[in-house]
């Protein structure tokens, strides 16, 4: 039976991903050798890098002035990163959700953090919209979606000071205007490769404005200046990653992705608003993440919640359980999701509501 891997993340890959990121752990480009195996300072190696770079800009349209860099420690150190490295005296964050609110506290290790709005008095389930950022912040972080909460912001926002956003979950889903950002991160396991690699991408000049001391492996000018190789990078998750960019371009890009995505999630939102037995946990149509959906049973059928969950996983779905600060469910359905998949879930959806009337 085939599986339909709902899962949040690590998450599904394209099988091009999966199927030439085996065969370069068997044998890496002819050289009779396996990724594991060879020296990251190896022509061979640096070449991986280099075309995973130039995708990067080509995909996203990255304009000169930015660097882009693939580190370790995942998106929960660039929460410490970031403010390490930019924030002065005050920056100012949304808190739209518990990735949000942990990059909140490690901010606030580092200085005054002015928290402009919360949604967390009613579970994370819009993206607030009333607030002010403050002129004299360093940055304002924001993240564009909620992975947990299954909310996003779609649009790249004006912003009067430097904006940060944590494109975990949601990078490379829809075309992104770059130069309104100062730094882009996220880690790799949603959208992109296996877990082990973080990107970020920066706008070089916003470094060099903060007094203290960095240490060297969480300053971004080390990386920036050795090009990710200051020390040894994760070669298989960039080796991976690289495949999953290739296909993208193969796709045809952003455009072609996003156009996708949106008719995955209008399937699943429209079946989700239709059945009865179902209630979205985003009742803003435009705050509803085209990455991670969710939702719950109705009042009247909350005592069928676990009976879905095994009815579902009996037609091959997979990690469609909500997380547990949520409940319900939630089904992730990144770049590489078929529609087939989510028609499959769809189509489980009605079977069972046809079952209990
Ligand atoms: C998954 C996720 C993270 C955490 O990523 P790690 O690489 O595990 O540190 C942070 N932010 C968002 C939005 C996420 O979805």
């Amino acid at each position: 039976m085939k599986k339909h891997n709902f899962y949040a993340g690590p998450s599904i890959l394209s099988d091009y991903t999966v199927e030439n990121t085996a065969k370069g752990v068997l044998d890496f480009n002819g050289t009779g050798l396996s990724i594991m195996e060879i020296s990251h300072r190896s022509k061979e190696f640096i070449a991986v890098m280099d075309e995973a770079h130039s995708l990067f800009v080509e995909l996203l349209g990255i304009p000169s002035g930015y660097s882009v860099l693939f580190l370790h420690g995942g998106a929960s150190l660039q929460f410490c990163m970031v403010p390490y490295n930019l924030l002065n005296k005050k920056a100012a964050y949304l808190d739209s959700g518990s990735w949000a609110s942990k990059a909140i506290k490690e901010a606030k290790l580092f200085g005054e953090v002015d928290v402009v709005a919360s949604s967390k008095e009613s579970t994370y389930n819009y993206i607030p919209k009333e607030y002010k950022i403050p002129a004299d912040a360093d940055y304002f972080h924001i993240t564009t979606n909620n992975t947990i909460y299954g909310t996003e912001i779609k649009e790249d926002i004006d912003c009067p000071v430097n904006l940060v956003a944590d494109m975990s979950s949601d990078i490379f889903s829809r075309p992104v205007d770059i130069s309104k950002y100062a730094l882009i991160y996220g880690g790799a396991q949603k959208n992109l490769a296996p877990a082990g690699v973080a990107f970020v991408i920066i706008r070089d000049e916003i470094l060099g404005k903060v007094d203290r001391a960095i240490p060297t492996m969480l300053n971004y000018r080390t990386h920036i200046e050795n090009e990710s190789m200051f020390n040894t990078p994760p070669v298989i998750a960039v080796f991976a990653a690289l495949q999953t960019l290739r296909w993208y371009r193969d796709l045809g890009g952003l455009s072609v992705i996003h156009k996708k995505n949106q008719e995955k999630a209008d399937l699943l939102y429209d079946e989700i608003d239709r059945n009865k037995m179902f209630v979205p946990t985003v009742k803003e149509a435009g705050d509803r993440s085209i990455m991670n959906v969710t939702f719950v049973m109705a009042e009247a059928y909350k005592n069928l919640e676990a009976e879905f969950l095994s009815f579902a996983t009996a037609k091959g779905m997979i990690g469609i359980k909500g997380h547990r600060s949520v409940g319900g469910f939630r089904a992730s359905i990144y770049n590489a999701m078929e529609l087939s998949s989510v028609q499959a879930l769809v189509d489980a959806m009605k079977e069972f509501e046809s079952k209990h009337s």
